[in-house]
C-alpha cells in the first residue's frame, strides 16, 4: 500500500486539504478585478501575521529571492555589514552580501550554538564612525534547530542608531512570537514553504520606513527584484509581474485558517510541539544538537551516537513513510531534524515519536525503554 507521506521536514511543510483545494482552482487573470481583491486581502492579513503597518510585499521566489532582496534593495558596493553564522542559512547571508562586493563581517558560533549577542554589541559600540549599515541575523538557524536572541541583537542595533537590521525569519515567523513594529525590525524574510503551509514558490519581504529611506540611496544593481516597483503596484492590489496565482489563492486560504486560529495559539502550539518533541528525544536518552534555552520553535535537531543518523531515517521513510531531514554540510550523518513546523498537529508529534521508537528499536538501540518517549511527549500535551 502507498501510505500516506509525512513530511516532517523544515519546508516544504504539510499542505492543509482547504489550501490544496485552493490550489486547484483554475488560474484567473492577474489584472482581474477577482485577482485584485485576493490581493487586497492577503496584503492585510501579512501585515497582521507580522504584526505590523509595514509594507509586507510578495515575490516569485524562494526564500533565498527574498533574502537577496532583503540585500540589494538597500545596500550599496562596499557597505561594511555585521552577518551572524551559526549554520547554513546565516552562511548563505554572507555568501550573498560577498556576491555583491559588500564588506561582510562575520560573528560566528559553532553549529548548534546560538549566537552570542554580546559579540554584537561590541562590535556595534566601537563603531563610533557609524560605518555598519546593517546586521543580519537568521532567527531560527534551520541547519542546526537553534533559535537566535535576535531580541536582544536587536536592541544593540538601535542602540548604534544607524545600521539596519535584516532578518531571516524564515523558520520563525508564523511559529514563534516576532513582533516587527514593537522591535522596530527592517527588513523580514521569509518563504511560503515553512509555516505559511503552502507549497514552494513565493518570498515574502516586510520593509520598513527606515528601510525605505536606505533604499533611495542604495546603489547595487536591481530589476526584477527591486522592491520599489512591488510597493508601488501592491498599493494598487496589483503586481510589476505576473505572479503565481494559484498560489496566492492557496495564501489566502492559509492566512484565512491562522487568523482562525490566532497568533497566541498558533506561537502556543509550536511551543507545546517542540517541548513534546525534545522531552521525547530526552526520554529516549538522544543527545539533543541545541540546547533547552536555545531551541528554535520549527525544528529539533538529534545527534545519534549508538545509531546512525542517515539509517534512522532510511527507516522512518521506508516503514512508517514519515520524512525527516538529515544534517547538512559537515552535520551530514551527524544528525537528523525533526521538522514540527506549519500545519503540524500533537498527533503527528506522537506519531512520528512512536514510529522513531520502532526505527530505533529495529536499529538495535536498547538505550532506553519501549515507550519511553510517546509517554514523555504524552504528559506535554496533558499539561
Ligand atoms: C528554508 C530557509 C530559507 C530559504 O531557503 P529556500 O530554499 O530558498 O526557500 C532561508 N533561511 C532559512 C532559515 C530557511 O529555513
Amino acid at each position: 500500500m502507498d501510505n500516506k507521506l509525512m513530511l516532517m521536514i523544515p519546508g516544504p511543510t504539510p499542505v492543509p486539504e482547504q489550501v490544496l483545494l485552493a490550489l486547484a482552482k483554475h488560474p484567473i487573470g492577474h489584472r482581474s478585478g477577482e485577482f485584485s481583491k485576493i490581493m487586497a486581502e492577503v496584503t492585510q492579513n501579512l501585515k497582521w501575521l507580522h504584526q505590523t503597518q509595514n509594507d509586507v510585499l510578495i515575490v516569485t521566489a524562494s526564500g533565498t529571492g527574498a533574502m537577496e532582496a532583503g540585500i540589494i534593495n538597500f545596500l550599496s558596493p562596499g557597505d561594511r555589514i555585521l552577518v551572524g553564522c551559526n549554520g547554513k542559512f546565516g552562511d548563505r547571508w554572507a555568501e550573498i552580501g560577498e556576491a555583491y562586493g559588500l564588506n561582510v563581517e562575520k560573528v560566528t558560533a559553532e553549529w548548534g550554538q546560538p549566537l552570542d549577542p554580546e559579540q554584537f554589541r561590541e562590535k556595534l559600540e566601537a563603531d563610533t564612525q557609524k560605518q555598519i549599515k546593517a546586521v543580519i541575523i537568521t532567527h531560527s538557524e534551520t541547519s542546526t534547530g537553534v533559535l537566535n536572541d535576535l531580541e536582544t541583537v536587536n536592541r544593540h542595533v538601535k542602540a548604534h542608531g544607524e545600521a539596519l537590521i535584516i532578518v531571516d525569519a524564515v523558520t520563525s515567523l508564523g511559529a514563534v512570537n516576532l513582533p516587527v513594529d514593537a522591535w522596530g525590525l527592517d527588513v523580514v524574510a521569509s518563504g511560503s514553504q515553512k509555516a505559511y503551509m503552502i507549497p514552494p514558490g513565493l518570498g515574502f519581504v516586510a520593509v520598513s520606513p527606515k528601510a525605505w529611506e536606505a533604499y533611495k540611496t542604495a546603489k547595487l544593481p536591481r530589476y526584477y527584484l527591486d522592491l520599489g516597483k512591488y510597493r508601488k503596484d501592491a498599493a494598487k492590489n496589483t503586481t510589476p509581474f505576473t505572479p503565481p496565482v494559484n498560489l496566492i489563492v492557496a495564501l489566502q486560504a492559509a492566512l484565512q485558517m491562522m487568523q482562525a486560529e490566532g497568533l497566541e495559539s498558533i506561537f502556543n502550539r509550536h511551543q507545546r510541539l517542540t517541548s513534546a518533541t525534545r522531552a521525547a528525544i530526552k526520554a529516549l536518552n538522544l543527545p539533543l544538537f541545541a540546547a533547552d534555552n536555545a531551541a528554535s520553535p520549527a525544528i529539533t535537531s538529534v545527534a545519534p551516537q549508538q545509531v546512525e543518523a542517515e539509517q534512522v531515517r532510511a527507516i522512518m521513510k521506508k516503514h512508517f513513510d514519515i520524512v525527516l531531514a538529515g544534517g547538512q554540510d559537515h552535520l551530514k550523518g551527524k544528525i537528523f531534524r525533526i521538522g514540527h513546523l506549519g500545519f503540524v498537529s500533537d498527533r503527528d508529534i506522537l506519531t512520528a515519536i512512536a514510529s522513531l521508537e520502532a526505527a530505533l528499536r529495529e536499529l538495535g538501540y536498547e538505550g532506553s525503554t519501549p515507550g519511553a518517549g510517546v509517554a514523555a511527549a504524552t504528559r506535554v500535551f496533558a499539561q
